[in-house]
């Protein structure tokens, strides 16, 4: 029997899609090794969005190489963000490579699989399901348009045959993944749009909660917050980067909305949907972001106050807009300062919102174990941890929270909330 041996590195678009295609290896007979040099067919899932996450691919394939010398029949494929429109470039790079393909497709010199085939036989409880491809937006220090292409949104009823069969599987949670999920379906003929595809989700049977990412303030529309409010198995829990609480900066991002629209969003949102969970990413040290721009960052998030907050420092990644036009000339240190700044100021908050559960009687999905206890998700994506002797795998349990920290909580079971 042949093996296979996936390397996956970057976000969860490329982790659903690594698993994806390790089930669809094995239907071709392949079986998985966590070994590179027991492997006959070797996949690359690589990432690009960070200079540093491109030189590990680089530094992998080139690992790779002295592999592929000495055992001509292995079989070397890459796909993900690297494998852009210019193959050929790439083949020249790396031509012991035998083959590249773009993300999201199946390799093309295998077999092709009929629908539902290339889904994990054994899907976890959560499962990722990418609705759209690529991006249309172009913001300034952004490469993912340049390497993931244009916008290309998957059929509505080939998303709902696929999560209708995930269910089956035994998923319970589907989060469904998009660069930008508010532009889902405007290049399909119809133009259904993410709003429609939820109430076609909702109403299937066994499937007890859907999650989508990553949202953009410029599409996003009040239909959506509607859906969300009014549909009983769409999560309260919403991610909007706002990348900077200044206009200016915001322009040069090219971000193609205001604070002010933002702010609005955020108070939409909250009127609309009752305790909803909102998270946002931040960049600090844009070029020539000044203190009081940066200031104007941390008033938004002090005053917004969301639940979490991914935040990075600027690093200019070339062949973006931002890398050509901009110099990078906030220094290292100073970024690192507005980092550190953000990530306490946040700390704080997340540890007070949380606290606000303490006492409290959540529902969370039980997704696994981690040392020795089990861990799940409130609806509002708060990570939940507690003990039981029983098999709580794939169960909504209900839990009373006695711990909390800006990161995690803990509780106890509700003794009528476990059905084995
Ligand atoms: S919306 Fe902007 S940051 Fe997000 S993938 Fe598209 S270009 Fe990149």
């Amino acid at each position: 029997m042949p093996h296979y041996h996936i390397w996956t590195i970057g976000c969860q678009m490329n982790k659903a899609e690594s698993e994806r295609l390790g089930s669809y290896l094995e239907q071709l007979g392949y079986q998985a090794t966590a070994s590179a040099e027991a492997a006959d067919l070797i996949v690359l899932n690589s990432c690009v969005v960070r200079q540093s996450a491109e030189d590990r691919v680089v530094n992998k394939l080139n690992a790779l190489k002295s592999l592929k010398g000495s055992r001509p029949d292995l079989t070397l494929a890459v796909t993900g963000c690297l494998v852009n429109s210019e193959v050929q470039e790439l083949r020249k790079n790396f031509s012991y490579v035998d083959y590249f393909f773009k993300p999201g497709d199946y390799p093309q010199w295998l077999e092709k699989p009929e629908s539902g085939q290339g889904l994990p036989r054994h899907p976890s409880p959560s499962t990722f399901v990418s609705i759209i491809q690529g991006c249309n937006n172009f913001c300034s220090y952004c490469i993912v348009p340049y390497r993931r292409g244009r916008e290309r949104s998957r059929p509505v009823e080939e998303i709902v045959n696929e999560v209708k069969e995930l269910v089956q599987r035994g998923t319970k949670e589907v989060t469904l993944l998009g660069q930008n999920v508010d532009s889902y379906g405007q290049d399909l003929p119809d133009k259904p749009d993410l709003a429609d595809l939820l109430y076609e989700l909702n109403a299937l049977d066994g499937l007890a909660r859907i999650r989508f990412l990553t949202n953009h303030p410029k599409d996003m529309r009040s239909k959506l917050i509607e859906a969300i409010a009014k549909l009983d198995k769409v999560c309260e829990q919403i991610s909007l980067p706002v990348q900077s609480g200044d206009n200016d900066i915001l322009k040069a991002i090219r971000r193609g909305y205001t604070i002010e629209h933002y702010r609005q969003l955020i108070t939409e949102m909250r009127n609309k949907i009752p305790g909803v969970a909102l998270s946002t990413d931040v960049i600090v040290g844009f070029p020539s972001e000044s203190d009081q721009q940066f200031q104007q960052t941390v008033n938004l998030l002090s005053e917004l106050r969301f639940d979490t907050v991914h935040v990075a420092a600027y690093s200019p990644r070339p062949g973006t807009i931002a890398a050509k036009e901009y110099e990078d000339n906030v220094p290292a240190a100073e970024k690192k300062e507005r980092l550190n700044r953000i990530e306490q100021l946040q700390e704080k908050i997340a540890g007070e919102i949380n606290a606000q559960l303490l006492g409290k009687s959540v529902e969370i999905l039980v997704e696994g174990r981690k040392k020795a206890k089990w861990q799940g998700r409130t609806r509002t994506g708060k990570l939940v941890f507690f003990n039981s002797n029983s098999d709580c795998l794939r169960q909504l349990v209900k839990i009373k929270i006695d711990k909390t920290t800006p990161w995690s909580l803990q509780g106890t079971v509700e003794m009528s909330s476990i059905t084995n």
